[in-house]
């Protein structure tokens, strides 16, 4: 049974009681978002996703999508749906009023992304890449292109893609070798196979914008001789209609796991007429602003799916009846007590509970920084923000695919054998959430960006903007009657990622395979901390509401007590992590191929 309510409480939570001391609260441009104007959002956005989503998301899954004619169809009910997304504004929610969209925070848009992943992974693929494409196309395109296709992607009338992988180079894209020959009028003829491209074809939009990845004539070899090209599916005509077919097509839909409602594409491009978007050779930038907003949206996915696989295993422990509580028959009317009075049962639906809770607070925090890296009024507020996206989007991506997915499974087990079983709909959450920890860059490349790239940047300036409040906080509030002893407990986890990131430093510097040996459990514990900090205020805050007094009691304990689980079952087993990151590289690597 998939069950879902969009967690509208304690979205408010991070995003209006959690994060005002952040220093990222004083941007521009989004004064309209009050917190009625939010509540009132989130709230519709919840409707949408429970009313038109949700129905379609297992009936999606059993159909999947087809390809006839050189055309992709979507599963039944897909295309109404997306019509009453694009009405009801959702397409341009967070895009620029200049091009017809809503300028919502990224903090709002966020919690918005997260309900439509929870409600149907599937089709949140469909506008959350043309929310990647119109990033990309924002940052660099000229204005021309601008003018001419972003309006009509904000309504959602046009869609977008992103096409880098070929069958030879997924992760090493420096091997990709797709060509771009320069035409007289300044466009280029874009010809070459990719893989694996999402949304590459479907029947929810009358076009659609490939961002490809190709080579110039000249170009270098490897990943600095890689341009950035916007291909539309259909040349559009001067009145901005669709016109003549460009060649830029799906040649088969891949088979695959899960995620079987977004169609996902072998591309072809035959001499298919594109126009530059970024400079020469610098494509992989270009589209590196679309991979990072892909790569938050892409964690964002991750914990869509374990708030789902949370509240459909909650409504299964409650109603499944077996054995009896060892504390005493708690449902003496029955044969037996629902199978939420056991220990064990209990620890997974906690786990997951934290897991959620802990990511949502994290996200809402990575994304107001988000927010003020554009848009705050302190150029040195800009800075730290940036820093601060820089270092947690890897974490972001990868901590909260790893933690759906952990979700996803620990569903399946609460459902037991009827779990494994299709119609209970708990399987698809772990099929669906498994895509995540490995498009936009495998979990294990993530890893390696934060601690090949993100720590050394600068001299460590991304992780100083993360460091800097957690020991501040841990300072102001060692001896706080309340969170004193959860400050105590996150200044340990602290310390074993101060010793771990000087382990690293030291013996990366020497031998890189060793900062690469380290790095996963690294970006794990440093994914914990981060939540801890968070839980340790979110503890705060619930301690403050309940000594003033709130009709909302039971929120408030309920978060502490969630707050307890985490920082007595989860956060030791993160920290122990150091030990694995202090053992080196050693283990790993010793055993020759050949003994494999
Ligand atoms: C459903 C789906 C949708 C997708 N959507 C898109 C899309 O819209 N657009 C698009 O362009 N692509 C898309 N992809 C492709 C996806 O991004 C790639 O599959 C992914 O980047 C990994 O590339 P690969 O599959 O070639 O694996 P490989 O690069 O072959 O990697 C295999 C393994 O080796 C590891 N590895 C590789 N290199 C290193 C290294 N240097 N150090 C350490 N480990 C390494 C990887 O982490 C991985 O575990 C999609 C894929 C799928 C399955």
């Amino acid at each position: 049974m998939q069950v879902y309510e969009a967690p509208i409480r304690d979205m408010r939570f991070v995003l209006e009681e959690l994060h005002n001391d952040d220093g990222f609260g004083d941007v521009e441009g989004f004064e309209d978002f009050d917190s009625d104007v939010t509540t009132a959002i989130l709230e519709e956005a919840g409707k949408l996703c429970k009313e038109v989503l949700l129905p379609i998301n297992w009936s999606g899954d059993q159909e999947g999508c087809k390809l006839e004619n050189g055309t992709v169809s979507t599963p039944e009910g897909f295309k109404d749906a997306y019509k009453q997304f694009c009405e009801g504004g959702w397409a341009g929610l967070g895009v620029a009023e200049q091009w017809g969209g809503q300028n919502a925070p990224h903090a709002l848009g966020k919690m918005v992304e997260e309900m439509t992943c929870s409600a149907n992974l599937s089709f949140g693929l469909y506008p959350g890449l043309t929310g990647g494409a119109m990033v990309a196309l924002e940052a660099h395109g000229t204005d021309e292109l601008k003018e001419f296709y972003l309006p009509k992607m904000a309504n959602g009338e046009w869609s977008g893609t992103m096409c880098l992988t070929e069958a030879h180079c997924g992760t090493d894209l420096g091997m990709l070798r797709t060509k771009a020959e320069p035409q007289d009028d300044g466009s280029f003829l874009v010809t070459g196979n990719k893989i694996f491209i999402s949304a590459g074809d479907h029947d929810l939009t009358s076009n659609i914008v490939h961002l490809v990845l190709a080579r110039l004539p000249d170009a270098p070899a490897g990943v600095k001789g890689i341009s950035m090209f916007l291909v539309p599916k259909y040349l559009p005509n001067d009145d901005g209609e669709p016109g003549e077919h460009n060649k830029a097509g799906p040649t088969a839909i891949e088979h695959k796991m899960g995620l079987k409602a977004s169609a996902t594409c072998q591309m072809s491009f035959d001499g298919s007429k594109g126009w530059m978007v970024g400079e020469p050779n610098k494509g992989l930038e270009a589209m590196f602003t679309m991979m990072n907003t892909e790569r938050v949206a892409v964690g964002i996915q991750g914990l869509g799916v374990g708030e789902i696989a949370y509240q459909s295993a909650v409504y299964y422990a409650k109603d499944r009846l077996q054995g009896r509580s060892l504390s005493g028959v708690k449902n003496p009317d029955g044969p037996a007590d629902p199978i939420i009075v056991h220990p064990d049962v209990r620890r997974m639906l906690m786990t997951m509970r934290a897991y959620n809770e802990g990511c949502r607070a994290l996200s809402a925090w990575v994304s107001r920084a988000l927010d003020a890296s554009h848009s705050a009024r302190e150029p040195e507020v800009r800075e730290r923000a940036t820093d601060f996206v820089a270092l947690m989007t890897p974490v972001v991506k990868a901590l909260f695919t790893d933690l759906g997915h952990e979700s996803a499974q620990l569903a399946v087990q609460v459902y037991g054998g009827h779990g494994y079983i299709q119609e209970s709909g708990v399987e698809q959450f772990a099929r669906d959430a498994r895509i995540a920890q490995i498009y936009e860059g495998t979990n294990g490349i993530q890893a390696l960006d934060l601690v090949g790239r993100k720590l050394p940047h600068r001299m460590g300036r991304n992780l100083r903007s993360f460091f800097h409040p957690v020991s501040q906080f841990c300072e102001d509030h060692a001896s706080d009657a309340d969170i004193g002893k959860l400050v105590g407990s996150l200044q340990q986890s602290f310390g074993a990622l101060q010793l771990s990131t000087g382990h690293i430093a030291q013996k990366g510097l020497k031998d890189p395979e060793e900062a690469a040996a380290a790095a996963s459990d690294y970006l794990r514990l440093l994914g914990f901390v981060a939540m801890g900090y968070c839980f340790a205020k979110a503890a705060k805050v619930a301690h403050a509401k309940l000594a003033e007094g709130t009709s909302e009691e039971g929120f408030y304990k309920a978060k502490l007590t969630t707050v307890q689980f985490f920082f007595d079952r989860l956060l030791p087993v993160a920290t122990a992590q150091f030990m694995a990151i202090k053992s080196g590289k050693a283990s790993m690597m010793e055993l020759p191929e050949d003994a494999f």
